[in-house]
């Protein structure tokens, strides 16, 4: 499956993949994904918020039921795995039942939640954080792309409404647990699969370091006003100062206006991405870069601990021979930690990546590995779904 989609949005020369939410490649990732429901005879719509959903059953009837999926966006530069494997692999899950003659007894869906990397508007989640409500749907429309279009216009459009946007009970109500297989993005885990214990608090923060534009040559160093220095020393406290603390930080986008080789920049705008175990820590480290800068909350995730008579249960249904999966924290944010935070009882699984790398060109699983998470993901569908063969 993910062969059908390996050349959408994909940067030749690099191999990585460049996946807008709502550019041209989502467009077609979207239609993909809802020719892949209607092959296998599913219920698929389109929330208000741009969210994808795939049934088998029917919620309305049968009451809430069982979703999994993830996203088909990516971070620009991203990997084929980091969103796109866990849609592929609910579809496969499904398949894998069907094959076996399952019979649920409640409806499973399949999901797809738009503009999870918050790659173009600079928020992450932004589906699953307005279906549930944590995102307000007048910030969320008045986001701006690097084109300086807003997400209303965008919306507009695609021929969506934006005006419908916000959260969404109506829909949120028939999620009753969310799985969502996701492949592992650092080198924890060894086994083919694992089960999240728990998400790192993060967030994301716009640092505006103001100075004034002047000529490269002609200036004195004494009359300079170069707020590239404050970035500079900005960047390299990031890091001494993440070190103390035990947390993550990255200055990972940067902005310069305007932008000249022999000119000293009036501004320099800088996206910090801080995170750790403990969200006093990473706190401290905002707080203490924020001198010299305009600083900016962008976005902040609260620590996400997913249920731990669910992630059990999971663990024991994806172990293999007999072992249950090792259950691990995570560093890396997911709509499943934003379902979760709004209390719809959540877990996720992991696939092994061997090198760790995530959110470039170089991001890998093995295929063995992906199909072990296929059958553990379906393992866990039938657990919770209580159906039998
Ligand atoms: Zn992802």
């Amino acid at each position: 499956m993910l062969a059908d989609i390996e050349q959408i949005g994909r940067n030749p020369r690099t191999g990585g993949y460049r996946r807008d939410a709502w550019s041209s490649a989502d467009m077609e990732l979207r239609e993909w994904f809802t020719h892949q429901a209607a092959k296998r005879g599913l219920t698929s719509h389109e929330d208000r918020n741009g969210n994808l959903w795939a049934w088998w059953g029917d919620p309305s009837v049968q009451g809430p039921g069982l979703v999994t999926g993830s996203h088909l966006d990516s971070v620009r530069e991203g990997g084929a795995f980091d969103g796109p494997l866990g849609v592929a692999s609910a579809f496969e899950a499904i398949d894998l039942l069907r094959g076996d003659g399952f019979q649920p007894d409640r409806p499973i869906a399949v999901a797809c939640f738009t503009d999870e990397e918050g790659a173009r508007f600079g928020v992450p989640c932004i589906g699953s954080r307005l279906l549930t409500g944590v995102l307000d749907p007048d910030r969320a429309r008045s986001l701006r792309d690097d084109q300086g279009h807003s997400l209303d216009e965008v919306l507009t459009a695609r021929g969506r409404e934006p005006g419908r946007l916000g959260r969404d009970d109506e829909t949120l109500a028939r999620v009753g647990v969310f799985v969502e297989l996701h492949v592992e993005q650092g080198r924890a885990l060894e086994a083919p699969v694992g089960v999240a214990s728990a998400i790192w608090p993060h967030g994301r923060w716009r640092f505006d370091f103001r100075g004034t534009a002047d000529h490269a040559g002609t200036t004195a160093f004494e009359d300079r006003d170069d707020p590239m220095l404050a970035y500079a020393h900005a960047v390299l406290a990031a890091r001494t100062q993440a070190e103390a603390h035990g947390v993550r930080a990255t200055f990972g986008k940067v902005r310069v206006e305007p932008n000249n080789a022999n000119a000293i920049p009036s501004l320099v705008t800088a996206w910090l991405d801080a995170r750790g175990p403990e969200t006093e820590k990473v706190r401290a480290l905002v707080t203490e870069l924020a001198a010299g800068a305009d600083v900016t909350e962008e976005s902040w995730t609260p620590e996400v601990t997913f249920d731990e008579v669910l992630r059990t249960r999971v663990a024991c249904v994806a172990g293999l021979d007999g072992h249950p999966a090792p259950i691990l924290p995570t560093a890396a944010g997911h709509d499943a930690g934003i379902l979760a935070s709004a209390g719809v009882p959540t877990a996720m699984l992991f696939v092994r990546n061997p090198t760790g790398v995530s959110h470039a060109p170089g991001e890998f699983a093995e295929p063995r590995d992906c199909v072990s998470g296929v059958i553990a993901l379906a393992a866990v569908l039938a657990d919770l779904t209580g159906g039998g063969a």
